[in-house]
């Protein structure tokens, strides 16, 4: 039997594309192997949303080719940000790469074989993540990821809501729906469904417990799509809510299309709206010009709002985004690395104080795997927490009283009476 191989990078995108090609390949009678060396056929899935991440990719193609020169008859595939709309360019500089295909767009062989078997993991996690919408029509002025992904291409609502009920039939309690910008969803289908519309339509499907999505966008997220989650039991009240930045000068050299002020009316409109809700952020450092002030109002507003978590990256130009031809990239690593440090270390104490708060208290987990030893799950608002217990709880919701916390997860012991 043929043996595949997919090697992952990047976002929870990439992740659920290679989770559906690694079912397909099976399906088509590819066997998934542990190593590149053993393997018929490899894909490389491919992000490259900072520099440092295609150069990985770079030299994971550099380093195949021997492999290929070795074993003329191993496929490579190429698939993810790397395959732009200049696949010319690509086949020139990787003539030994024998498919580059845009993610879901597989090569016709792959197609003709498999007719019409459905892509979806036999096997799948009980938490699983569903691609509701590709693309982003935003240009933010750091980001590759429009000109590599395309413009925004939405799923419809009865083809989502059909490959969900699958999804539960073969086990699946939780689905997270992704796109660069949930808040887009539908803008593009013909009777302009929007993501509050989905949930609705999700929501009703029996077996499912549990629905999240990611990522907002700030200036798109509505007040429908807020009453929607408030009001729908099934869907978690987990919000990720980039900010990058504190500043108004930098969000607007940002492209990002709202104030600070905006931001801040959003994340109390949620609050009152959706009581016990989680927030996460995203936040760039050292972004061209950022002075001491400007970084310090991110802090500020960090301060402020008091994230559940908060995702920091420092800012790196990317080639081929605005950012990078209009901007120079002034503002040393070693400055870059202590503003990041800062936040880091903020962020470390405020999620130590919110998660403080569930010492003692019972919280409802879904199970969804086992890490060293322990059963792990989240909660409704995405605590991670771990517990030990013979049992096999794998896909149940428990409840489970927690009795040590840390910024990162939270450790607890099964309830009696817990399963579902
Ligand atoms: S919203 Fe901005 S940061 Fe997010 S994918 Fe689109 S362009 Fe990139």
């Amino acid at each position: 039997m043929s043996q595949y191989y997919i090697w992952t990078i990047g976002c929870q995108m990439n992740k659920a594309e290679s989770e559906r090609l690694g079912s397909y390949l099976e399906q088509l009678g590819y066997r998934a192997t542990a190593t590149a060396e053993e393997a018929d056929f490899i894909v490389l899935n491919s992000c490259v949303v900072r520099q440092s991440a295609e150069n990985r990719v770079i030299n994971k193609l550099n380093a195949l080719k021997s492999l290929k020169r070795l074993r003329p008859n191993l496929t490579l595939a190429v698939t993810g940000c790397l395959v732009n709309s200049e696949v010319d360019q690509l086949r020139q500089s990787f003539p030994y790469v024998d498919y580059f295909f845009k993610p879901g767009d597989y090569p016709q062989w792959m197609v003709k074989k498999a007719e019409s078997v459905p892509v979806l993991p036999r096997h799948p996690s009980p938490c699983t993540f569903v691609p509701i919408i590709q693309g982003c029509d935003n240009f933010c002025s750091y980001c590759i990821v429009p000109y590599r992904r395309g413009r925004e291409r939405s799923r419809r609502v009865e083809e989502i809501a059909c490959e969900v009920k699958e999804l539960v039939h073969r086990g699946v309690k939780e689905v997270t729906l992704l796109g660069q910008n949930v808040d887009s969803y539908g803008h593009d289908l013909p009777d302009k469904p929007d993501l509050a519309d989905l949930l609705n339509e999700l929501n009703a499907i029996d077996g499912l417990a549990r629905i999240r999505f990611l990522t907002n966008h700030p200036k798109d997220m509505s007040p429908r799509l807020i009453e929607a989650i408030a009001y729908l039991d099934k869907v978690c009240e987990q919000i990720s809510l980039p900010v990058q930045s504190g500043n108004n000068e930098i969000l607007k050299a940002m492209r990002r299309g709202y104030t600070v002020e905006q931001y801040y009316q959003l994340v109390t409109q949620i609050r009152s709206k959706i009581p016990g809700v989680a927030l996460s952020t995203d936040v760039i450092v050292g972004f061209p010009s950022e002075s001491p002030l400007q970084f310090q109002q991110t802090v500020n507003l960090l301060t402020e709002l008091r994230f559940d978590t908060v995702h920091v990256a420092a800012y790196s130009p990317r080639s081929g985004t605005i950012a990078s031809r209009k901007f120079e990239d002034n503002i040393p690593a070693t400055e870059k690395r202590e503003r990041l440090n800062k936040i880091e270390q903020l962020q470390e104490n405020i999620a130590t104080e919110i998660n403080a708060q569930l010492l003692g208290r019972t919280v409802e987990v879904l199970v969804d795997g086992k890490k060293k030893g322990k059963w792990q799950g989240r909660t409704q608002s995405g605590k991670l927490v771990f517990f030990s217990d013979n049992g096999n709880y794998l896909g149940q919701l428990m409840k489970i009283r927690i009795e040590k916390t840390s910024p990162w997860s939270l450790q607890g012991k099964v309830k009696a009476d817990s399963a579902d």
